[in-house]
């Protein structure tokens, strides 16, 4: 027997609570692994409050991160000991998740834990982390170097934002972060924010196009935050794109691409091919420094995702949050 996060639908409202599973109850795949941390992010707030629908089948393990060792293998590829991560894959949302003890996984959604890193490491970073650093490799792909100007990046002290401020500052670039809570600024300036900037301001709606002031993006927000990013965007800029925290429109013209070259870079870290995201998690090796792991971590239990889950989704999550299955 071990402990599980479960979602069931009761009266057409979404239930989580923990449960004992036998092993028995788990999909019949190729890779069973033991689960020393999982992460929680903005998708699993919407999961496990049964928000936008994204479950449509019940018994649902969430969790779309997990890190752990492989306990028992039909694959070659991976032997008892393996050290692996998973994120993304619809796992979580389609396929049982990691807010467990334990999982059993297809091997060819499983990406062998980089030397150096390990299970807490790797899900400080998560889907989230992975994220900022496919976002940071996008604006590196559109030729948008230190030298060009200033990056901003929105919803900042959120897990995708906090991660992307700190890669980008270790890289060298200048940033500037956009945040609705005062009280994240002291923590966005320790993680490398040179300049900070207010929800409110950012959000309001914008002209096609504003004065230029941005080399270059990353955003988590969308909606009248995406449109002003892009009215604000230098000539030949780039800006990426992965998030709907304000909403899934983007209420913009066609002026900042046609006048100003401007390039809007989509990111899904959920399809991301595997060696894409190899190549990203060993970037993040190297390039999110030791000290960013101290300031954004937050551990909680499998009891304890449903009250963050809510968290998450009301804003008030700073960081990134560990899921112990053992605590
Ligand atoms: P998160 O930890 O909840 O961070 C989001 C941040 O956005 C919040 O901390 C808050 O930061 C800000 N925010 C919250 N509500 C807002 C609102 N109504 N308007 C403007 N800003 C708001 O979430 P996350 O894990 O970083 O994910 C961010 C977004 O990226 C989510 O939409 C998520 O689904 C998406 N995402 C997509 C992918 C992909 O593969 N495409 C992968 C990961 C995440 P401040 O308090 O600093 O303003």
């Amino acid at each position: 027997m071990f402990n599980a996060l479960v979602l069931e639908q009761k009266e057409g409202k979404t239930i989580a609570a923990v449960q004992q599973l036998e092993f028995s109850d788990l999909p019949d795949e190729d890779v069973l692994v033991e689960i020393t941390y999982s992460s929680l992010n903005y998708k699993d707030g919407l999961t496990v409050t049964g928000t936008l629908g994204l479950v449509d089948s019940f018994p649902m393990v969430p969790g779309i991160d997990l890190a752990g060792v492989v306990k028992e293998s039909r694959n070659d590829q991976f032997q008892p000991g393996d050290p692996v991560i998973l994120t993304g894959w619809g796992v979580g949302e389609r396929h049982w998740g990691g807010f467990s003890q334990y999982a059993r996984l297809k091997p060819e959604w499983l990406v062998k834990m980089p030397q150096g890193m390990d299970a807490q490491k790797a899900m400080a970073i998560g889907t989230a982390g992975l994220t900022s650093m496919l976002s940071v490799m996008a604006l590196e792909e559109g030729g948008i170097t230190p030298d060009k100007g200033t990056i901003l990046v929105t919803g900042a002290a959120g897990g995708v934002g906090s991660i992307a401020v700190s890669i980008l500052n270790h890289l060298g670039y200048k940033v500037a972060a956009v945040t609705g809570r005062e009280s994240t600024h002291d923590y966005l300036r320790a993680l490398g924010a040179d300049e900070l900037l207010s929800r409110e301001e950012m959000e309001k709606p914008s002209n096609p196009m504003e004065s230029p002031r941005w080399a270059g993006a990353i955003d988590t927000v969308g909606s009248t935050m995406l449109a002003r990013v892009l009215a604000e965007t230098e000539y030949r800029g780039v800006v990426t794109t992965c998030g709907l925290v304000g909403g899934l429109d983007i209420p913009t013209t066609v002026m900042p691409f046609i006048l100003r070259n401007v390039r809007l870079q989509g990111i899904d870290s959920v399809m991301c091919p595997i060696e894409v995201r190899t190549e990203a998690w060993n970037r993040l090796l190297t390039d999110l420094p030791e000290s960013t792991f101290g300031e954004i971590t937050n551990v909680i239990g499998l009891s304890e995702v449903p009250k963050t889950a809510h968290d998450i989704l009301a804003g008030k999550v700073r960081g990134r949050t560990l899921v112990d299955p053992n605590r």
